[in-house]
Formats: C-alpha cells, structure tokens, sequence
C-alpha cells in the first residue's frame, strides 16, 4: 500500500488543529520543558502526569535548577511516579548540559543522544517540538496507527514492522511541520488509534484508506504476543515506630528503587518469631509486633507479596544504621516509593479499624 505524503499530512494536520489535545508544554518552544514532559511521559499516562509536569516546572523551571536539585527534592517532585531512574537521569543530562554546554540546551542529535536517558525517540520529540528540526519520533503509539493504516499483521516488536513504518515515517515527515506532525500522530495514538480499546476509527481521519479497518481487524492488529508470567517474590516488610518515629533506610544504589528509601525488610514470609530473631538482630526492642493485611505491588517485571509487620519498640540501639523521622518529616521531605507508602496506608486503616472496634466493644460493655 502506498500512502501520499500531501493528502497524508493535510488530514492530519486538518484533524490536529480541530481535535488535537492541548497540552502544557506544547506550545512552548523551551527544550527543557519539552525534555521534562517526554522523560516524565516515558510510561507514564498524560492524564497522570500533567499535574506531576506543572509541580516539577513550578519547583525547578529552570536547567539549572534541575542540574543543582538535591536527590530528596528531586525524587520527593518524582514520588508516585514510579521508574525513578527517569528522574535521575534527567538531573544527570541537566548536569552535563551545564558543564560542557554552558546551559544551552543540545540541538543536534549527536550531542542529544549521548545524555543518559535519551533514546531515538526523545531525541527526535526534543528536537522536531522545540527547534523544529527534522526528526521523526516513533514511539509504540506511532507503530500502532501505521501498522493499522498498512494492515502490517505483526507484533509490534517486530523488526519487519519496525522497519516499514519507520520508512514510511521518514517519508511522510514534513520538513516545515515536524513537530505538529510527531505531535498530532502522538495524539491521534492516545485518543483515537489507541491501545487498550477499541479505535474510534469514525472519528480518524486516515479511515477511508487504512487497510485495518477495511479488513475489520484494527482491534487485532498490532498482534498480540503471549505475556511472559511475572517473576514473584515474598517479603517481610517492618514499619518500626520509636518515639513516634518510623525506622527508615536507603537501599543499594544499584538495582530496583536503586538508592531510595524503605522500611527495613527481608525476603520471605517470616514467622513472629523470626521476626522477633531479626529485630534483635537490629538490636531493636519490640513491645508490641502486630501483622498487617498482605499485599501485592506490581513493577514491569515482577510482583512483590508484602507482608507487614507493625512493631512498636520501647528502645533501639544507636548504631541501628536506620534514619528514624516523624511521619512529617517523611511526608514533607523525603520520597518513599509507593511500593512501601502502601503499608503505612495499611497500617492507618488496621489502626482505624481496631480502634473503632474497641470502641464498639466499650459501648457494648457500658
Ligand atoms: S481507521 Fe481506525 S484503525 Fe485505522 S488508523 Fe484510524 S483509528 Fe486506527
């Protein structure tokens, strides 16, 4: 199928000025800005980030600010969105654009793409969105709506699908509007051509010629492939109060969450007793160990079962190596990952709960 570069960008660009979104960065031409929103963007929805966007730029609106940030303020303006090596690379590239290029943002590819988490596809949003340059950036979306228009019926991973679309990109990009072009595909990927329901396909420019909806397989197209079973692993989280204030350390920089911070934990399901075995260890003295309501958080690649202990210690030896803070302390300035916030969340509720049952049992008894 051959698709024609004029009639291909006047529907679209038709279509973008009536029904594109309006987003807060778009019609900025800041390349920093514009590099914050496609970072935060990467896997993350645009629904969920905006309001993240507007807190980030409002607290660092600036390269430099971003470049001499502190990790807690910078992962404390990243908190819930997960994928926090995003957040770190972001402060590196800002970094090096302050030591070797003076604070001026790159606008050449070569230079671009050498800053850490920067891939083919930022590069060529940063640089089509905010100098206008002729890139081309691809991402899952624009592999979707192409696969559909030329009924390509591959998974989307496919190197026989990447390739055609990526020609086929090239060749329809627009020297004079490449980034309305990458933006209107992008909106057209998140808003009509989607990936998790159905396509609005009365409502796309492209449905007279697209070869999926003629053949009534849009919804089966890209092709789905088998999901890989998620790895799984159990353990046993602590959420140690001491005076009020909460057992907190940093884990390893390297690897999952790679220097955040947690509550103590151990892999496995642990019984009181061992429970008891390791807080002794931690040279902690509980007075009270109570067990919290399981739970599961998910990452891309496995899924953690959460068991919580609430301990309640009458004395903790200095050289505990933990950071103790208030629950103020933590909520105001330091970023705890959503897959430990959740058990302070169950933990309130257990509280909240035995509390109102202990009320009920007092009424019952007066
Ligand atoms: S017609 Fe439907 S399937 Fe084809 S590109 Fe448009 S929304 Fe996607």
């Amino acid at each position: 199928m051959a698709l024609d570069k004029e009639s291909f960008n006047c529907a679209l660009f038709e279509w973008y000025s009536k029904s594109g979104r309006v987003l807060p960065w778009q019609k900025e031409h800041d390349p920093y800005r514009i590099f914050v929103a496609v970072v935060m963007l990467q896997q993350t929805q645009v629904a969920t980030m905006i309001p993240y966007y507007q807190r980030f730029i409002s607290v660092l609106p600036t390269i430099k600010d971003l470049a001499e940030t502190s990790d807690e303020m910078l992962l404390k303006l990243w908190e819930g969105l997960g994928y926090y090596s995003r957040a770190r690379n972001l402060k590196s590239a800002a970094q090096i654009i302050m030591k070797e290029q003076g604070g001026i943002f790159p606008k050449d590819y070569d230079t671009l793409i050498r800053l850490p988490g920067i891939g083919d596809y930022s590069a060529g949003a940063i640089l089509s969105i905010a100098f206008q340059a002729p890139f081309e950036a691809i991402d899952g979306n624009l592999y979707r709506i192409f696969s559909r228009i030329l009924g390509i019926e591959r998974p989307i991973n496919d190197p026989v699908l990447r390739r055609q679309v990526s020609t086929w990109v090239k060749q329809l990009l627009p020297k004079d509007r490449p980034g309305d072009f990458n933006q209107a595909l992008m909106d057209l990927g998140a808003t009509i051509c989607t990936a998790n329901t159905a396509p609005a396909c009365a409502c796309c420019p492209f449905m007279a010629g697209c070869m999926a909806h003629q053949k009534g397989i849009e919804k089966d197209i890209p092709k789905r492939k088998a999901k890989a079973l998620k790895k799984a692993e159990t353990r046993t989280v602590f959420v140690i109060l001491n005076d009020g204030k909460l057992a907190l350390r940093k884990r390893d920089a390297e690897g999952l969450l790679g220097g955040m911070w947690e509550f103590p934990n151990r892999e496995g399901e642990l019984t009181f007793e061992a429970a008891k075995m390791q807080l002794a260890a931690w040279k902690i003295t509980p007075t009270s160990i109570r067990k919290l309501p399981s739970l599961f958080h998910h990452f891309s690649h496995i899924t953690w079962k959460l068991i919580g202990m609430k301990v309640i210690a009458s004395f903790h030896a200095p050289e505990t190596g933990f950071t103790w803070v208030s629950r103020e302390t933590l909520q105001q300035t330091m970023s705890l990952p959503k897959a430990f916030s959740i058990l302070l969340e169950a933990m309130d509720d257990s509280d909240s709960m035995e509390a109102k049952s202990e009320k009920e049992i007092l009424t019952t008894l007066t």
